[in-house]
């Protein structure tokens, strides 16, 4: 395939870089795709399908699966997995990237830089409040995400034993301007609440508690389901100030309801972490010379021909991050007509 100025580079390829590359790819446009894991497919390869009782409840994981399937067909996207960019020159028509990685080091020519390098889960080691490495039954909806979808069922990490009662945490890492994190991340309400209605769906009896300060409810079709939800769990509109081990090997909190600070305890504690942005990012806005949004995003640069699609440009679904980077493969190639 020849790699030259007409070439796009695109580097990611969670669901925004995977769809970017086929609405290229399908107007006549060779891609080269980089990703710096071992597959494609992003944070949404690892999610579970939320469906209860067989019902699709509209979460988007698997459009991922679909994307995956239909990427085969697209022999203009060359793909280099495992590796990353160690440098990008610009020139006077289009840019040179330098490539390192499981192939080698490699210079390709492209003319214009699609970033799709995407989100960062908000490690809640940076909350120390928290305690999050000294309490083995808390763990994050990532990890609930990779242990429905391997198992099925949810099981403590201390012994194993499927967990009766359950709190969700909302909002952490989101909604925190000390840690420079003011912003909502949009999807955590939907997804917890799905997850939690999965999770009852495949052991009835567990309880299931939600800390919370208000819930988003994006999308019509979720509002709706929001409102029968409500009826299903328990409700405290706060979030807990202290985490602690209660009982031997449970998770403690203390939270004030109804003016009153008291001690609760749970077999196992998930905690919606919000997104936030990559480490990369950083030296993507120092290659190219890339300004910051006001939730510390990157912004793109079009007239220059750099482009930044889904999560690296702010929290959104996977549908969301889907459409945005097939409309910016418009812009993408109205801009490479323009080069020409
Ligand atoms: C716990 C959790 C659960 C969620 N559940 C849902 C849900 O049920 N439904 C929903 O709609 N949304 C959900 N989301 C949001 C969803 O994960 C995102 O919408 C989606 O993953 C965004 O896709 P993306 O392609 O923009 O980014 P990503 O999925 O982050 O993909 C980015 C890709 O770029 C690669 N990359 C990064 N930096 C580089 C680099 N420097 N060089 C090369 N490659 C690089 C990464 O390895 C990755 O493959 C959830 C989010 C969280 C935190
Ligand atoms: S959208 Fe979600 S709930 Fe529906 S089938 Fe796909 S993965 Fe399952
Ligand atoms: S989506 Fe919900 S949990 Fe996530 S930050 Fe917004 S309000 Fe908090």
């Amino acid at each position: 395939m020849a790699q030259n100025r007409d070439s796009i580079l695109v580097v990611g390829s969670g669901v925004a870089g995977l769809s970017a590359s086929m609405s290229l790819a399908r107007q006549g446009y060779n891609c080269i795709l980089v990703e710096k894991a071992g597959s494609l497919g992003g944070h949404a390869a690892g999610y579970t399908c939320k469906a209860i009782n067989g019902k699709c409840q509209k979460c988007g994981a698997c459009l991922v699966d679909d994307l995956l399937a239909r990427f085969g067909d697209f022999p203009e996207i060359q793909v280099f997995l495992e590796t990353r960019i160690d440098r990008i020159e610009r020139k006077k028509k289009g840019f040179t990237a330098s490539l390192n990685g499981k192939y080698g080091l490699k210079d390709i020519n492209c003319g214009a830089i699609l970033l799709a390098t995407g989100f960062k889960p908000f490690d809640p080691n940076e909350k120390s409040n928290l305690c999050f490495s000294s309490i083995p039954n808390m763990i994050t909806a990532v990890e609930l995400e990779a242990m429905l979808r391997d198992k099925e069922l949810p099981y403590r990490p201390s012994d194993g034993r499927q967990p009766e009662t359950i709190a969700f945490v909302q909002c952490v890492g989101s909604r925190d301007p000390k840690r420079g994190h003011p912003y909502c991340s949009q999807v955590c309400c939907g997804y917890a609440l799905r997850m939690a209605g999965r999770l009852r769906d495949l052991a009835p009896k567990t309880k299931i508690t939600f800390f919370f300060m208000d819930i988003q409810t994006f999308g019509r079709s979720f509002s709706q389901r929001w409102a029968s939800l409500q009826q299903d769990f328990i409700w405290i509109n706060e979030i807990p100030g202290d985490y602690f081990v209660s009982d031997g090997d449970r998770v403690g909190v203390s939270v004030e309801v109804e003016d009153e600070i008291v001690d609760l305890s749970f077999d196992m504690m998930v905690l919606s972490v919000g997104m936030t942005p990559t480490d990369d990012q950083l030296t993507y806005q120092q290659m190219l010379d890339l300004s910051m949004s006001s939730e510390g995003f990157m912004l793109p640069d079009e007239d220059r021909g750099v482009f930044v699609v889904g999560s690296a440009s702010g929290p959104m679904s996977i549908e969301k991050s889907i459409t945005d980077a097939a409309g910016s493969a418009t812009r993408v190639i109205a801009y490479m007509e323009g080069a020409r």
